[in-house]
C-alpha cells in the first residue's frame, strides 16, 4: 500500500497501522515519514487531526527497531507540552509498535513516581514526557541520562515554547546538548550529527524559527 511507498516497513509497521483503519497516509504523513526515515532533521507545520502524531512515531518505532542498538539508554524522546497529549501519543505509540520489540516509559506529572522509577528500571528504549517531570526525574536518578538519545521530537513544539514551559523545555534541551558533547558532529550546530529532532507545530512563531536556525542539522521545512 501507500505506506509502503513511503519506506514503512509491511510487517513491522503497515500492519498496525492498516489494523488500526488507516487505509492512506495524510498529507503531512506523506511528507514527514520518509524524511524521518532518512535520518534528516524536520520542522513540520501541522495541527491536531492532521495525523501528525503517527507522522512522527511510525518512522521512530522503525529507524529503532531497524538500527542496532549501540548503547544501553533511552532512544528515542517525544516532548509533550500536556499531560493528556503524553498519554494519548503513548497509547499511539504502544499501538503501532505492536509488532516490533519496542519498550516504552511515559513520564508525566500527577502520576506516581515510584511506578515512573519502576518502568525506567525496565529499560525502556522511547520515553514520552512532559517537560517537568521529565526535569524532576533527570535531577532526582542519578544514572538516567539522555546520552542515549538518537532522536527527539517536541510535539506542539509552540506551545513547548510558551511561558514556564519554555524554560523547562530550554533546559531539557540543554541536558540533551550536554549529554552529547564530546561526540563528533557534522557541523557546527548544537546536537547536529549526534540526534535527530523533529519539530511539529501548528504554529512557528518567530522565537522557534530562530531556534530551528540555530539548533537543527540542516533541517527539512514541511508546510501543506
Ligand atoms: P493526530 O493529528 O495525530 O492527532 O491524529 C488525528 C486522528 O487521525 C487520530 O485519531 C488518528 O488515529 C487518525 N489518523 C492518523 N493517521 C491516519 C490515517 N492515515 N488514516 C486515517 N486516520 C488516521
Amino acid at each position: 500500500g501507500a505506506f509502503v511507498a513511503l519506506g514503512l516497513d509491511s510487517r513491522l509497521l503497515v500492519r498496525a497501522l492498516v489494523r488500526r483503519g488507516y487505509v492512506k497516509p495524510t498529507p503531512i504523513q506523506r511528507k514527514v515519514i520518509p524524511l524521518i526515515l532518512a535520518g534528516r532533521d524536520v520542522v513540520a507545520m501541522a495541527r491536531t487531526g492532521s495525523g501528525k502524531t503517527a507522522a512522527f512515531l511510525a518512522p521512530l518505532i522503525q529507524r529503532l527497531a531497524l538500527r542496532p542498538r549501540k548503547r544501553v539508554g533511552v532512544r528515542g524522546l517525544v516532548i509533550s507540552p500536556t499531560r493528556e497529549l503524553a498519554l494519548q501519543t503513548f497509547k499511539f505509540l504502544a499501538d503501532y509498535s505492536k509488532y516490533t520489540a519496542t519498550r516504552a516509559a511515559l513520564l508525566i506529572g500527577g502520576e506516581s513516581l515510584e511506578a515512573q522509577f519502576a518502568a525506567l528500571a525496565q529499560d525502556p528504549e522511547v520515553v514520552i514526557a512532559t517537560p517537568g517531570r521529565l526535569l524532576q526525574i533527570l535531577e532526582q536518578v542519578p544514572n538516567f541520562t539522555l546520552s542515549a538519545v538518537e532522536i527527539v521530537v517536541l510535539d506542539e513544539a509552540d506551545r513547548l515554547w510558551e511561558g514556564n514551559l519554555g524554560s523547562e523545555s530550554r533546559r531539557i534541551l540543554e541536558a540533551l546538548q550536554s549529554s552529547h558533547q564530546g561526540e563528533k558532529t557534522t557541523s557546527s550546530s548544537f546536537l547536529a550529527g549526534t540526534c535527530q529532532k523533529v519539530l511539529m507545530s501548528a504554529t512557528l512563531p518567530h522565537e522557534l524559527a530562530e531556534f530551528s536556525r540555530a539548533a537543527l542539522s540542516l533541517p527539512a521545512f514541511v508546510r501543506l
